[in-house]
């Protein structure tokens, strides 16, 4: 029995169906090596994470909007500063890009799978 919650479950990559098994081979929403390595299934419950071919691409939908809000407040500041130094905001903008990118390709999948698999603990 489990008693993590959806949120903790999607933030900490854990598998949508038991919230106990890990979504990717190393954990953590800031790796940059193996961002993308997942277990074929879940070592807890054997959940597939290979649903179907092209599933993972759906993902994208998910993480969109997290590097969208991650880069608003950037686009806001540009919008209101307006002087000459504009572009050390779009240099800021490029390297949230960068750190970000891990969290958006994980969070992303995480919030795309518990989409679609229940939880059954
Ligand atoms: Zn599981």
């Amino acid at each position: 029995m489990s008693s993590t919650s959806l949120y903790r479950s999607i933030f900490s990559l854990k598998c949508p169906r038991c919230r106990q098994g890990e979504l990717f081979n190393k954990p953590g929403l800031f790796r940059f090596k193996d961002v993308l390595e997942m277990p074929e299934k879940c070592t807890h419950c054997d959940q597939t994470f290979r649903i179907e071919p092209g599933f993972w691409i759906g993902a994208l939908w998910a993480s969109y909007p997290i590097i969208i809000l991650i880069e608003i407040p950037f686009l806001l500041t540009a919008i209101y500063w307006q002087n000459d130094h504009v572009w050390i905001v779009f240099v800021g903008m490029l390297l949230a890009f960068i750190l970000f990118f891990p969290l958006m390709l994980r969070l992303g999948r995480s919030i795309w799978i518990h989409l679609f698999i229940p939880f059954k603990g």
